[in-house]
C-alpha cells in the first residue's frame, strides 16, 4: 500500500534468547518450534514468481533459526532483497552475511538509552550489544526502534548515540499492543497527541542529523488523503511461524488469513472485504490528527473479528 516494492514478512520462528515486555508475539528462549528452509524458500519461490521482491526475516530472533544463513543465502540466489531485523546480540553471524553479499539490510533494535532499552529487553547488557553490532557494521546497518510513551523524551539522545555509531537510518515505530506488550503496563499504544509528537521529532532529527534517513510509521491523517487501497497484491504478506499467510501486519485476526505455505500459494490479491477493511480505516485514519495506519488497521479487523475466513 506504501512501499512500491512488493515485500514479504518472514517470522520463521518464535525463537528468542529475549522476553522483551513490548514484545508484538509471544517469543522466547525454548520456543523450538520453527519452518525448515526448504518449506519457506520453497514459499517464497512461489511469491517471487508472483511478483514479491523484497523478504524481511524477523522472529522471533532470526539469528537464531537453525538454518539462517542457508536462509539467507537462498532468499538472495531467488532473487530477493534480504532484510533482516535483530535484536543485534549475535552480531558475528550477521556480519559475515552482510559481507558476502546474503544480507542487504540490517535493522538492529533499539529501545531508548541503555537503562530504558535494557529494562525492556529484561536483558542488562543488550543496549551495549547491540551498539557494538551496530558499531561492527558502521554504515551498512540502521536502527528499528521500537517508541512507547516512555521512550519519546529521550528519542533524541537516543538518535545523537545511534548517529554516533554509524546506523545509516532510523525507523521510529509506535509499538503495538499485541503478543507480550498486552500483559505490561506501559508498553500501550501511543495516543494521537504523541504520535504526532513523535511526527516532529522525526522532522526534528532529519534536520539535525542530515547524514542519517529517517522513517516515521506514524503519518498525519491528512497524508492518506492521496492513498488508495490497492486491488493488486497484498504487501507486507507476512508468514507467519506456523506458516499462516497473513495481510499487512503480524497479529491479524484469523478472518483474514490468506492461505498457508503448506499449499500451493495462488496470487495474493487483494480480496474484496480486505480492500473494504482498508477503505474503512482510510476514511477512519484521514480524521485523525496522526495515525500509525497498520496498526489500526489491525485494531479495525480485531473489531470485525467473527467473519468467515477469506482462505481455509
Ligand atoms: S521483541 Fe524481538 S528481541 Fe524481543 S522477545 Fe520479541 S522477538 Fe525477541
Amino acid at each position: 500500500m506504501f512501499a512500491a516494492d512488493k515485500t514479504v514478512h518472514i517470522h520463521a520462528s518464535q525463537l528468542c534468547n529475549f522476553r522483551c515486555l513490548h514484545c508484538y508475539s509471544l517469543s522466547g528462549p525454548g520456543k523450538h518450534a520453527h519452518i525448515p528452509a526448504d518449506a519457506l524458500l520453497g514459499a517464497t519461490r512461489q511469491l517471487f514468481g508472483h511478483g514479491y521482491r523484497r523478504a524481511a526475516l524477523s522472529g522471533g530472533e532470526p539469528t537464531l533459526h537453525p538454518e539462517f544463513a542457508r536462509l539467507c543465502r537462498g532468499l538472495k540466489a531467488q532473487g530477493f532483497e534480504v532484510s533482516v531485523i535483530s535484536n543485534g546480540w549475535q552480531g558475528r553471524d550477521l556480519g559475515a552475511l552482510v559481507r558476502e553479499g546474503s544480507i542487504d539490510v540490517v535493522g538492529l533494535s533499539f529501545d531508548g538509552p541503555e537503562p530504558l532499552h535494557d529494562r525492556i529487553r529484561v536483558k542488562p547488557g543488550a543496549f551495549a550489544r547491540v551498539t557494538e553490532t551496530l558499531q561492527a557494521l558502521r554504515g551498512r546497518a540502521g536502527a528499528v526502534v521500537s517508541v512507547t510513551q516512555g521512550s519519546l523524551p529521550s528519542l533524541p539522545e537516543l538518535v545523537g548515540h545511534l548517529a554516533g555509531a554509524g546506523a545509516s537510518w532510523v525507523q521510529f515505530h509506535p509499538i503495538s499492543e499485541v503478543g507480550r506488550a498486552r500483559e505490561n503496563a506501559g508498553m500501550t499504544e501511543l495516543p494521537e497527541e504523541a504520535l504526532m509528537r513523535l511526527i516532529l521529532i522525526t522532522n526534528l532529527m532529519r534536520s539535525l542529523y542530515p547524514g542519517v534517513r529517517f522513517h516515521c510509521d506514524a503519518v498525519p491523517g491528512a497524508a492518506l488523503n492521496r492513498v488508495e487501497a490497492e486491488a493488486g497484491l497484498v504487501s507486507p504478506l507476512v508468514i507467519d511461524s506456523d506458516g499462516t499467510l497473513l495481510p499487512y501486519v503480524h497479529g491479524m485476526p484469523g478472518w483474514t488469513r490468506l492461505g498457508t505455505i503448506r499449499q500451493p500459494i495462488p496470487r495474493p490479491s487483494v480480496p474484496s472485504q480486505l480492500q473494504a477493511l482498508v477503505n474503512d480505516c482510510l476514511t477512519r485514519c484521514r480524521a485523525k490528527a496522526a495515525t500509525s495506519f497498520f496498526q489500526d488497521l489491525h485494531d479495525m479487523a480485531m473489531e470485525r473479528g467473527d467473519r468467515p475466513a477469506l482462505a481455509g
